[in-house]
């Protein structure tokens, strides 16, 4: 399914084209018809799903017929600490670029002068945070009986941030006859609640974790030696239900050593990793995109964020050293209700980390292949050294790129929630994920041991596609 398949305009259309979305998120197929038809609705999805286009993409088409009154804004977003509130008006931005609406945005920590003269003169969106929004209305700048639209955005974090009681106060301001959205990851007792209290009959809406619970990947682990992964890719290649693949490896060497190796066999291929020219890169997944290539050899700097349609396969070449990164792989197929086949090739060495793989996913990844025992001195004259180099030697954990999770918490909130309202761990912000971690010194090209990690990752291929 394509966004012009959801029911939304032209230039709306146009603006998630400029963005660089192929298609949209489960949850977004889910959200954007109900909404564009004025239902109440709860959306249930886990962070980094798409939520915010879900419910911005439809409220643009809504908002483009009719007209703001002073200091009446005509709908509202209400979003639990200021940055999440920025980054929902950086979207509207992105989306809007082709409509006319007008948008204030009221947060904590930021001078209210310019707010109040936005809001004076009438706006179709207000994004506010609910301390902030309390304050302007018990000063009277503010009337909230204009306002036909509601969302109420990450609504357990606004629970855990001890905004609940607020929610509740604007919600009794707003007129009646409104629609009112609720987003959250999980739905605790106090946010059913809420919903069964100031939602009117709302649908629900809920899009699993995509690669966890997608049933509509086929995951394999082909268990191989080492010394046969070769062997067994270009079978896979070969076999008659492959169409394209997306095939990872850990190394930015193997990348290399992989892609003329497949050419030397017949194979259409291309490459992706962090040694190549930014523009060699979109080149590359052009060719990809265009069916010029149908295998694509690719670092996980790539793994990120590439929105291809159609991808038959994932292969993994390497088992990823992270579990987290197994997701983000395989995610490149099975999209938007299509069927796909995500195949690791393993080694008897990779026990550990496929065992904690299947950890993560809480899924038994259906073996096949020769029966690998892994007793020692199976390995010891089963693998050669250099296919796997000892854990030392890896490049240290600090010169990856980092990981969302691990970032420190720098999230401003609002003064009033006390002090349980310890903010729980920030979603990636634009700015946080910007920064690209500092590169390091070029690297001899027959160092095997540099990880592979390619250094910064490039915005193009980076999900947030703005
Ligand atoms: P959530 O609110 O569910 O945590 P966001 O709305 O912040 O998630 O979106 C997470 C990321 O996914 C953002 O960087 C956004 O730009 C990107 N994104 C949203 N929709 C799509 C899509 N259809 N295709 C690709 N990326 C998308
Ligand atoms: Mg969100």
């Amino acid at each position: 399914m394509s966004f012009a398949d959801l029911g939304l305009s032209d230039e709306l259309l146009r603006a998630v084209a400029d963005s660089g979305y192929g298609e949209p998120t489960p949850i977004q197929r889910g959200v954007i018809p109900s909404v564009l038809m004025g239902k109440d609705l709860v959306g249930i999805a886990q962070t980094g799903t798409g939520k915010t286009a879900g419910f911005v993409l439809p409220m643009i088409d809504i908002l483009h017929h009719g007209r703001s009154r002073a200091r009446m804004p005509r709908s509202m977003i209400l979003e639990p600490t200021r940055e999440l509130a920025a980054q929902v008006a950086e979207n509207f931005e992105k989306y809007g670029k082709y409509h006319k609406l007008s948008m204030a945005l009221l947060i904590g920590g930021v001078q209210m002068g310019d707010q109040v003269k936005a809001l004076e003169k009438g706006v179709d969106v207000l994004i506010a945070t609910p301390g902030r929004l309390m304050d302007l209305f018990g000063r009277g700048k503010i009337l909230l009986n204009g306002c036909e639209l509601l969302v109420i955005d990450e609504a357990d974090r606004m629970l855990d941030m001890g905004f609940i009681p607020d929610i509740e106060e604007i919600c009794s301001k707003l007129p009646k006859s409104r629609q009112t959205l609720l987003f959250s990851a999980t739905m605790p007792p106090p946010i059913q609640k809420l919903a069964a209290k100031f939602l009117n009959d709302p649908k629900r809406v809920e899009a699993t974790r995509p690669a966890t619970a997608n049933v509509n990947i086929e995951q394999r682990l082909v268990q191989v030696r080492p010394d046969k992964k070769k062997d067994a890719l270009r079978d896979i290649l070969r076999s008659a239900e492959f169409k394209n693949a997306i095939v990872f490896s850990n190394r930015k060497t193997t990348v290399r050593e992989l892609a003329s190796s497949l050419k030397r066999s017949g194979f259409a291929v291309g490459q992706i990793q962090g040694d190549m020219e930014q523009s060699e890169r979109i080149a590359e997944f052009d060719r990809f995109k265009n069916d010029e290539i149908n295998v694509l050899v690719a670092s996980d700097v790539a793994a990120r964020g590439l929105d291809v349609k159609g991808v038959s396969h994932v292969i993994n070449f390497d088992v990823p050293w992270q579990p987290d990164d197994y997701i983000h792989r395989i995610g490149r197929t099975g999209r938007a209700g299509m069927t796909g086949i995500a195949i690791t090739l393993a080694t008897p060495a990779d026990a550990e980390q496929v065992a904690a793989i299947e950890k993560l996913t809480g899924f038994k990844i259906a073996r096949s292949g020769e029966k690998t025992a892994p007793a020692a001195e199976d390995r010891e004259d089963r693998e050669p050294r250099e296919a796997r180099p000892p854990r030392e030697s890896r490049e240290p954990r600090e010169s990856r790129r980092p990981r969302r999770e691990r970032k420190p918490r720098s999230e401003a909130t609002e003064s009033r929630a006390g002090p349980r309202a310890a903010p729980p761990p920030a979603p990636k912000s634009k700015a946080e994920r910007k920064p690209n971690p500092p590169r390091r010194e070029p690297q001899a090209e027959d160092d095997q041991d540099d990880g592979g990690w390619n250094g910064p990752m490039p915005s193009f291929l980076s999900i947030k596609a703005d």
